[in-house]
């Protein structure tokens, strides 16, 4: 028996198809047959060796992967047959943010991180060296759309986890309170939907886009109501507008920002109620800065949170969620593995609608 592995021998460069030897599990560790493998942009950055080689030459991308334990240690927990997906942030293991699960802040900076650090998904089996890092899935989530979670699904769902302690607060007094949801891509519509499962029931989800056609498909995705934030629209505007769609409060108890670039920033610092929540999860504004007056920062009380994916137990429970068949994953379209250089190429170009997954 044979494994088929798309490894990168040059940045820059395709993968190279390579024939070898399916692995046995390590100690402590489980070998996964992967079934279905997410092309992410976080791959194309590796691939273009933009993370200065923290993807070393060899390695096999792909970390997003869902697929069915073939061997494991029999001191592990999960069997072989269990269809898992793989929480693929590990990290050193010991340290205080290790122990609770939040591997992405390892105090050591220790990355075990399949599918950049180490080998991943883009090969028909996978060596996870900490089996512990496995989730299991159950049958009536798909396993294609599985595969997305530890990656986009995470990153939403931590996201509006970070918003729910402050949501609840305000909607003891009064339900009629709104959250703003800045971008309405990926992760925009996976958090449109969970924020519809996990705020309380009545809190209206408004989702703010430059893009007409991504605002229609969050409106599709349960979103109250479409902010247009075209280019045509100055701060001023975009402000009372938002406030207006905010109910009685004429303000919002909390935002995520998924573009955070300062402009998004800037309008959410004066949307959010006082004592309003502030989640900062993209990454698109890179190193510049975000004018925000000192003082009234102060005054108005906001918290802020930063997140980076999401921890272990975290996509347990998404998984859990996931089950309950309430969230849609976004449209996902399969390719062969042989192809997985040309999506990539094809993602970098904005030619991918929805999500594309190697199926193996
Ligand atoms: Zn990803
Ligand atoms: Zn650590």
């Amino acid at each position: 028996m044979a494994r088929r592995s798309m490894r990168l021998v040059e940045y820059g460069k395709p993968f190279q198809l390579m024939q070898e030897e399916v692995p046995t599990a390590p100690k402590g560790g489980a070998v996964v047959k992967n079934e279905y493998a997410g092309v992410c942009h976080t791959d194309a950055h590796s691939a273009d060796d933009e993370f200065s080689g923290l993807a070393p030459l060899k390695c096999v991308l792909g970390h997003e992967m869902a697929g069915t334990i073939v061997d494991i240690d029999p001191s592990a927990e999960l069997k072989v047959g269990d269809k898992v997906i793989v929480y693929w942030h590990g990290g050193c293991g010991a340290c205080s943010r290790c122990e609770v699960g939040e591997t992405t802040a390892c105090l050591k900076d220790v990355k075990h991180w399949a599918g950049i650090t180490e080998d991943g998904g883009f090969s028909d089996y996978v060596v996870i060296p900490d089996a512990k890092l496995l989730v299991k899935v159950p049958d009536t989530v798909a396993m294609d759309a599985a595969c997305l979670l530890p990656c986009s699904g995470i990153t939403a769902y931590n996201a509006v986890c970070n918003m729910v302690p402050t949501v609840q607060d305000f909607a003891k007094h009064s339900a009629d309170c709104a959250v703003l949801l800045v971008g309405a891509g990926g992760l925009g519509l996976w958090g449109v939907q969970f924020a519809k499962q996990l705020l309380p029931a009545g809190v209206r989800v408004l989702s703010a886009d430059v893009d007409e056609e991504k605002l229609a498909t969050a409106k599709a995705a349960g979103c109250d109501e479409a902010l247009l934030w075209g280019k045509g629209v100055d701060d001023d505007t975009a402000v009372a507008a938002a406030k207006k769609a905010c109910g009685s409060l004429g303000a919002a108890v909390a935002a995520i920002d998924f573009v955070n670039v300062p402009a998004t920033f800037g309008r959410i610092e004066k949307i959010l109620a006082q004592g309003g929540m502030h989640v900062v999860v993209g990454l698109l504004g890179g190193d510049a800065p975000a004018a925000v007056p000192l003082m009234p920062y102060v005054l108005s009380r906001h918290h802020m949170a930063g997140v980076l994916m999401g921890s272990l137990p975290q996509l347990k429970d998404l998984v859990a969620l996931m089950a309950e068949g309430n969230v849609k994953p976004p449209p996902i379209s399969h390719h062969p593995l042989e192809n997985v250089y040309d999506v990539l190429q094809d993602l970098k170009a904005g030619k991918v609608k929805g999500r594309a997954v190697v199926k193996l």
